[in-house]
């Protein structure tokens, strides 16, 4: 499951020239300070992340500590040497003398209270290369504080206290926060834990949180490899310890699920819908509406795989499959998804959050705004409203690298924009975080509340260890440089199970950027994607091809060679070869 690269909108794509592209994307950056009467107040962090003869690459992490910015960021410095700007991500970049202005991106131009923004650059020097020692944003000089606000004498009441947080009355009553990850600590699922720490190195990582995927009906009460819903929730409440804590599900259960492969379908056949609200969500939901758990904060992920097979493998789509064709016409994953999200959303200490596949899936102009659209039809279905939705997911159980730090979609080699590589192959997205931003905008638009948040999976993306590039390819070619600077390792973006090459990515981490609300875990790193052989079952999975190391490919993937591990069990099984090499290849390392 998970995959899925489409390429119909390609051909459309490439009639537009790359200077027209440039210039819509130009269009949409919003310049503008902080809101009239907000405090200011900013930190810098300018990370050298790598030096050569007389190249660099470095972060600069801006952390905003004043009043939440939406109109439009500009941050700047002096260089006290003669380095020079030469590529810039995550932000506009440009540079006169030595002076160094960075834009934010048109995709993000908000920066809450304590968010950062993380914009970076490829640099040439000569000699030296210290560091800048003073940065302003917004014109006001980032040096750690807040400073005081200025306050009139004609204004008596108080004014200048803003929060980020803001609270709106769920349709049960109670109240949700806008971020469930800031502030809290997030459930560390004991049954992973106990698999991580069993591997060799694995006490390393066993104590972070993973998903806790209720992925068939008997998954309520508990199987013989994890304990049941309650179970899982009576332990967050011990965890939680009276402070605010995150528990993640994945509620993985559709009638007719993974539509378009093989090795995650489940249980409930195509019409069983019945079943779905009897027997899954009524369950889940009771449990969720418990007294006893109101203080939890429940993170769900509604039906991964689902909406993105509906928009991209139905008829005509060279990718169909009859499966999702059929799911399609009988309106099973839409009813179904806006029924789990209206009897979800009626508990006010609820989060859900819609899967959006990832960069290599939707991330094509043909894919993108019907996927926006598929997620408003499927969060008003069933007497769902919107207002159920907190938010999206990308790449979940998939292996899109975060950030490629050595190409962005902007860059052009001897003209040719890396669109035109075959590896971005006029994808509008080379990575996750970029999509996952641009969606949330998109969505937003769309009639989604403003304050939505996005998810992004960031279990298996690290794509480190030795074959992990150093700096961007040789400009040869739009091919060489695309090649020979990308993290991500995969023959192709649409191969999605058991990545040979993979690492762990990003530990999970609250609010690590504009729009996004976390970086999570949520597909948990050691349990296989599927299996490599056939192997019979009493789960309802099959065996996709696309799991066995052999397979030469089909559309889905550009008839690439599939990627995956050998020797690799059902999916959700411990794999602990892949656990292992997911270790080693982690990124950032794991010490
Ligand atoms: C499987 C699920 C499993 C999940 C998490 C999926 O591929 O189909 O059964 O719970 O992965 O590992």
């Amino acid at each position: 499951m998970r995959l899925r690269a489409l390429f119909e909108g390609r051909k459309q794509a490439s009639a537009l020239a790359v200077g027209t592209v440039l210039a819509m994307a130009g269009a949409t950056v919003l310049l503008g300070g902080h809101p009239a009467g907000a405090a200011p107040g900013c930190q810098v962090d300018y990370t050298i992340t790598n030096q050569w003869d007389t190249g660099f690459g470095a972060n600069v992490t801006i952390t905003n500590l004043g009043d939440p910015i939406t109109g439009g960021w500009t941050l700047t410095w002096d260089f006290p040497a003669t380095q020079q700007v030469q590529q810039g991500w995550n932000g506009d970049f440009a540079q006169q003398g030595s002076h160094v202005t960075v834009k934010n991106p048109s995709w993000s131009g908000s920066l809450g209270t304590g968010a950062t923004a993380t914009p970076g650059f490829n640099g040439t020097y000569s000699g030296t290369n210290p560091k800048p020692t003073s940065f302003k944003l917004n014109g006001v000089t980032c040096n750690g504080t807040v400073p005081p606000p200025t306050s009139t004498t004609t204004t008596t009441t108080t004014t200048t206290t803003t929060t980020t947080t803001t609270t709106t009355t769920g349709p049960g009553g109670g109240s949700r926060v806008d971020n469930p990850y800031a502030g809290a600590g997030v459930y560390v699922n004991p049954d992973w834990s106990a698999n991580a720490t069993a591997e060799p190195g694995g006490a390393a990582v066993a104590n972070q949180p993973t998903g806790v995927w209720m992925d068939r009906i008997a998954a309520i009460a508990g199987t013989t490899t994890g304990r049941g819903l309650r179970a899982h929730l009576d332990g967050a409440l011990v965890q939680a310890n009276g402070k605010p804590l995150v528990v993640q599900l994945v509620i993985y259960d559709l009638p007719g699920r993974d539509c378009a492969a093989l090795a995650s379908n489940g249980e409930l056949g195509p019409t069983d819908l019945p079943r779905y609200k009897s027997e899954f969500i009524d369950p889940i939901a009771a449990i969720l509406a418990d007294p006893k758990y109101a203080s939890l904060r429940i993170v769900n992920t509604v039906e991964v795989d689902s909406l993105p097979n509906l928009v991209t493998n139905v008829t005509p789509s060279a990718t169909a499959t009859p499966q999702c064709d059929t799911m399609k016409a009988n309106g099973n994953y839409l009813t179904g998804i806006g029924y789990a999200l209206a009897k979800l959303g009626a508990v006010p200490n609820t989060y859900n959050y819609l899967d959006i596949g990832h960069h290599g899936w939707l991330g094509w102009d043909n894919n993108f705004q019907p996927a926006v659209q598929m997620m408003v039809t499927a969060a008003t279905s069933s007497g769902s409203t919107l207002a159920n939705v907190q938010g999206f997911i990308s790449n979940t159980a998939n292996y899109g690298a975060l950030h490629e730090p050595y190409f962005t979609i902007n860059d052009t080699v001897n003209g040719t924009s890396v669109r035109q590589s075959k590896w971005v192959d006029w994808n509008r997205y080379v990575d996750e975080q970029s999509y996952a931003q641009a969606f949330r905008t998109a969505a937003i638009q769309a009639g989604f509340a403003s304050n939505i948040g996005m998810l992004i999976d960031t279990s298996r993306d690290g794509w480190g260890g030795s074959a992990r590039p150093t700096g961007a390819g040789p400009m040869t070619s739009v091919d060489t440089y695309v090649n020979g600077g990308r993290i991500d390792r995969r023959f192709h973006l649409g191969n999605w199970c058991n990545q040979s090459g993979a690492g762990l990515g990003e530990r999970p981490a609250a609010a690590p950027a504009p729009g996004i609300a976390a970086y999570v875990w949520m597909k948990p790193p050691g349990e296989s994607d599927g299996s490599s052989t056939a192997i019979p079952n009493d789960e309802g999975k099959g065996f996709d091809r696309m799991c066995d190391p052999t397979y030469g490919g089909n559309a889905q993937n550009g008839h690439s060679m599939s990627g995956a591990l050998s020797n690799a069990p059902l999916g959700g099984h411990w794999f602990s070869a892949q656990f292992q090499e997911l270790l080693r290849n982690a990124y950032p390392p794991v010490h």
